[in-house]
């Protein structure tokens, strides 16, 4: 049960299966996030992580198996699938900017677009977004001019600014310079702290023990435990885990 009381399930996914072609992808998933929950997903590399979270704003389809999300069946198209992209945030490895905007456009654009909102209510927001994050006063500058992580700063700022109910993370700090890391991992702990229902893919172990209220381990396609992290990081209950922290920790 969370702070608003709804105790159903923001995502629930029940039997979902995927192939790309020959290749089944994912096997049979079951899985929830609670609302105000923070899912921290990790596994080897071809796992399956990447898809899982693309199926969950359906960037990908699925075989088979249902994915609900705030109560609903997500659908394959139309207005609703739009509507429903725009509930869904996501950041990704690779910043993903727009090059020819600035940073306050690249924030401004989606709320005006698809929100219909107007600039000015727009920018207002945009700024109070970047000054969350710290990157107010780059607000006019490009994409090209600020470094890695501030980039993928604005990249959590620009997914905010619809308003999401839920964000989801694919290795946000992965293409990113050592010394970067830790800022984007700051910005992502004040909104676990926040509420923000967040479905993380990362390698960082020390932002899963921190933010984490699950972690779950994925290889070959399926989930092979979950748990809270204490547990997971000290007690974890398969070899093919107990296998993958020994070489990432
Ligand atoms: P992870 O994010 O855990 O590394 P992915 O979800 O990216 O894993 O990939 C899972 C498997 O699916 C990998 O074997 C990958 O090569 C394959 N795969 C991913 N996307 C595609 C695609 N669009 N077409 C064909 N195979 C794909
Ligand atoms: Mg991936």
């Amino acid at each position: 049960m969370t702070e608003n009381g709804d105790a159903t399930p923001l995502v629930s996914l029940v039997g979902v299966n995927k192939h790309f072609g020959a290749l089944h992808v994912l096997k049979n998933i079951d899985l929830t996030v609670d609302r105000g929950e923070v899912l921290v997903v990790i596994g080897p590399s071809g796992g399956g992580k990447s898809t899982l979270c693309r199926t969950i704003n359906r960037l990908e389809t699925i075989d088979e198996g249902q994915i609900i999300f705030d109560g609903t069946p997500l659908p394959e198209e139309g207005r609703a699938l739009a509507r429903l992209r725009s509930e869904v945030g996501m950041v990704f490895q690779s910043f993903n900017l727009f090059a020819h905007k600035t940073i306050l456009g690249n924030v401004t654009l989606g709320p005006m677009k698809v929100r219909k909102k107007a600039r000015k209510e727009a920018s207002t927001r945009a700024m109070e977004l970047l000054d969350r994050v710290g990157i107010a006063n780059q607000a006019d500058k490009y994409p090209a001019q600020l470094s890695g992580g501030q980039q993928q700063r604005v990249a959590i700022a620009r997914a905010l600014a619809m308003d999401p109910k839920l964000i989801l993370f694919d290795e946000p700090t992965s293409a990113l310079d050592p010394e970067m890391v830790q800022e984007v991992l700051d910005v992502m702990i004040g909104l676990a702290r926040d509420g923000m229902t967040m479905v993380v893919v990362t390698h960082e172990m020390g932002f899963a023990r921190r933010a984490a209220n699950r972690v779950v381990f994925m290889a070959d396609g399926q989930i092979i435990e979950q748990n809270t992290p204490d547990e997971f990081f000290t007690n974890a209950r398969t070899d093919r885990a107990r296998d993958f922290l020994s070489k990432i920790l």
